[in-house]
């Protein structure tokens, strides 16, 4: 294994600050924290266990969140903690460590906490948190389509334990965020974006946002196999662009955050007209206007067209 480097397991993976909606934008404050990893690990396009580390215990832990609140003197609304594996599972973070982080993130001003796990996790006695504080729950269902789900991802759980997830966090007061992957291994273009919209209908009613993640090619997986192989190409920005404004119009909010935009591993058009794209698709994702993408212009739309066209009939990515 190349990139062997001793990993500090009490530092966080990464930490960063950005812009959030929530009641405006407010000032978000990001934290990859470094876990045992997540106990699945069978997703063909996850690339997140080199992260892992499975020396840290709830001590390592606290010393990592402690670390990234004192990290910038700013005045930050929204907490988000990701952990590439699910926050509920104790495995991961115990639940003295939950609490721990509710206390510290009240005492330091945030107010609201964003989090992610798996559906399996989510259940009523471990995902109370205290009243003063809004907690938002990411779930990374990818698609709505249980055969997309299981055989183009590998993610081991069905449509309706996600929705089962759903009304369980409803219950509780909880914010729901949806993740949706453009983009699974074998399908073409066209049967992508088809599955986007379709999959954003299915969860209307269950969800409060939709986060559209946009493929990428982790090293070391499956997908980057396929990737090498010429099986696959990321999706192009311009159907990353066609979702967003579809799923704006079922009337759903709809955020995407375009990584690795451009690059070859990540979504891309032709290189020229790349930047912009992904440009309007941050400006979209705080407006919530699909006029954002009104000025948009690049020939290489037209090659995108046909390639939604052929790629049916190819079953191999025409444009790399
Ligand atoms: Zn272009």
């Amino acid at each position: 294994m190349a990139n062997v480097v001793r990993k500090d397991i009490n530092r966080p993976v990464s930490l960063w600050h950005e812009k959030e909606l929530f009641n405006g934008t407010e000032n978000c404050l990001t934290i990859i924290l470094r876990t045992k990893g997540c106990y699945w690990d069978r997703c063909l396009m996850c690339g997140y266990l080199r992260d892992a580390d499975r020396r840290v215990e709830i001590e390592n832990l606290k010393n990592q969140l402690d670390f990234a609140l004192s990290r910038y003197d700013m005045d930050f609304g929204i907490l988000k903690i990701f952990t590439s594996g699910s926050f509920f599972d104790e495995r991961e973070i115990p639940e003295k460590f939950r609490e721990y982080v509710y206390e510290n993130m009240l005492n330091s001003g945030f107010r609201k906490l964003i989090v992610e796990s798996r559906p399996e996790f989510i259940k009523k006695e471990k995902i109370s948190f205290p009243s003063n504080l809004t907690l938002e729950v990411g779930i990374g269902l990818e698609t709505a389509n249980d055969f997309i789900r299981e055989y183009c991802i590998n993610k081991g759980f069905k449509f309706e334990n996600y929705v089962n997830a759903v009304s369980v966090l409803k219950e509780e007061k909880a914010g729901v965020k949806t993740y949706l992957l453009l983009k699974p291994p074998f399908l073409s273009e066209r049967e992508a974006i088809e599955d986007m919209i379709d999959s954003a209908r299915a969860i209307a009613d269950y969800t409060d946002v939709v986060s559209l993640n946009l493929m990428n090619i982790p090293s070391g997986t499956y997908l980057e196999r396929l990737w090498k192989w010429k099986l696959y190409r990321p999706p192009w920005l311009w159907s990353a662009v066609k979702v967003l404004k579809e799923i704006r119009q079922i009337g759903l909010e709809v955020i995407s955050d375009p990584i690795a935009a451009g690059k070859k591993r990540g979504p891309h058009n032709c290189g020229k007209c790349d930047e912009s794209v992904a440009e309007s698709i941050k400006n979209f994702s705080l407006s919530q206007n699909i006029e954002e993408f009104d000025g948009l212009r690049c020939d290489c739309i037209h090659l995108w067209r046909k390639v939604l066209e052929l790629e049916d009939f190819s079953r191999i990515p025409l444009v790399r």
